[in-house]
């Protein structure tokens, strides 16, 4: 490949005509991405809304700045984790009132996960995946460390059926796996674990805005998932929680108990009487500047259709991976099938860190994961086929041209 030059799979002016054509195109210019760069990295930090910084505004000067404490009731800031949480409902598959916006995902996994060994006493068991992004797997140790007889267990999702014993409490299992963009089977897992009695909670932090989500369809017990990747929220924007309504209506506890999931918070009562509902499993007062910024993204994602991203997803992800699968010391870990493929190609290269560096250097944004992989993630609202053809051939030129040896693409920052 002196040129650089990508065989196979489509050609540029193919991609042209697929963009031509593609039904979510209107959405590109509703991010305010800057030009020159091919952003595959919206999988951890989502692009801007182009409508957000005046939302945020109109938050910080005039609820905050002019009306102030006033805004409480007639912003409707105290409604906002449930009001956010009614139009993430749809985007996951779940109910209105079982869905609210709070927290982190790490905080919200720890009250969840909680409310699932309340829920089976006499079971201590929480199995993990070992390879699963490790926050969840340490809140799962801290959880299990509080609760006389309850233990962590790392298994990998293959295994499942051999864990699945009478003293499994709960699963905790990602839907995307972060690394390899692997996609579980949710309907079959979910139907194991029930069988088996224990609880299922997923982590749909890289399956949210990525693809249709069925919590509700699938019965599944509990869900936890973030708003800054595919959501757009913005750096640190409030994570989400879903309960099924039939854990509700039994009434879990969590123990954050803070004064938010109180029933009469402005009561200022010395006990603790949870409130009915979702709202039972909120802790803190909402952090309103991060909620305003997810609002406005969710006025894009209202709009959205989540077929249409899907689709656009797959054959975004279907080329990427047709156009690099040849180059030298590339190898394709990110399934093949449709099935099992969330909205990101996994590459692994030995020497991944300096080729990712050198590619952002060129305007291509990925990131990369220790030890060997590079994240490309594919994020159907504002990117075309073009840019995927584009990033192709920046990798191919990168790794043709041995540029990435270069010492400055190996200097190391605090994140990767
Ligand atoms: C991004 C991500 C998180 C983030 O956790 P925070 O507590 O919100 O920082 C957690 N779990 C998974 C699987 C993630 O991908």
């Amino acid at each position: 490949m002196d040129t650089g030059e990508i065989t196979g799979a489509l050609t540029r002016e193919e991609c042209a005509a697929l963009d031509a054509v593609d039904p979510l195109a209107a959405f590109r210019k509703e991010f305010a991405l800057p030009d020159g760069v091919i952003y595959l990295d919206g999988n951890s930090l989502g692009a801007l809304p182009v409508r957000t910084p005046e939302r945020v505004r109109r938050v910080v000067e005039e609820e905050w700045g002019r009306d102030l404490i006033r805004s409480w009731n007639d912003a409707g800031w105290f409604e906002q984790p449930y009001a956010l949480g009614r139009r993430i409902a749809p985007l996951v598959g779940a109910g209105a009132d079982e869905v609210a916006v709070c927290d982190t995902t790490s905080v919200n996994l720890f009250k969840v996960l909680s409310a699932a060994l309340r829920l089976r006493p006499g079971r201590g068991t929480v199995l993990g995946d070992a390879e699963a992004f490790p926050t969840d797997l340490y809140i799962a140790e801290g959880v299990t460390g509080l609760v006389e007889g309850a233990r962590s267990v790392l298994i990998r999702p293959e295994d499942l059926d051999a864990h699945l014993d009478g003293d499994v409490a709960a699963v905790v299992l990602s839907h995307v796996d972060y690394r390899t963009g692997e996609l579980l089977d949710m309907p079959g897992i979910t139907a194991r674990v029930r069988a088996a009695g224990a609880l299922m909670i997923w982590d749909v932090c890289h399956s949210v805005g990525a693809l249709p989500v069925e919590l509700g369809a699938v019965g599944a017990d509990f869900a936890i998932g973030c708003t800054y990747k595919y959501l757009n929220g913005g750096p640190g924007s409030p994570a989400f929680l879903y309960v099924a309504e039939r854990h509700l209506a039994a009434g879990p506890l969590q123990p954050l108990s803070g004064w938010f999931g109180h029933a009469r918070p402005f009561a200022f009562e010395p006990g603790y009487d949870p409130k009915e509902g979702i709202g039972r499993f909120l802790c803190s007062s909402p952090s309103l500047l991060g909620q305003a910024a997810l609002e406005s993204s969710l006025d894009v994602w209202e709009r959205a259709d989540l077929a249409a991203v899907r689709a656009k997803s797959l054959a975004l992800t279907d080329l990427f991976i047709a156009l690099v699968e040849g180059l030298d010391g590339i190898e394709v870990v990110t399934p093949r099938e449709h099935a099992r493929r969330g909205s990101q190609v996994a590459l692994r290269f030995s020497d991944g860190y300096p080729v990712v560096q050198a590619l952002i250097a060129r305007g291509v944004i990925g990131d990369f994961r220790a030890p060997d992989l590079m994240r490309f993630g594919f994020t159907p609202l504002y990117l075309s086929h073009v840019d995927v053809w584009d990033a192709a051939q920046q990798l191919a030129e990168v790794l043709e041209s041995g540029e990435w040896r270069q010492e400055r693409f190996s200097r190391r920052g605090e994140v990767t």
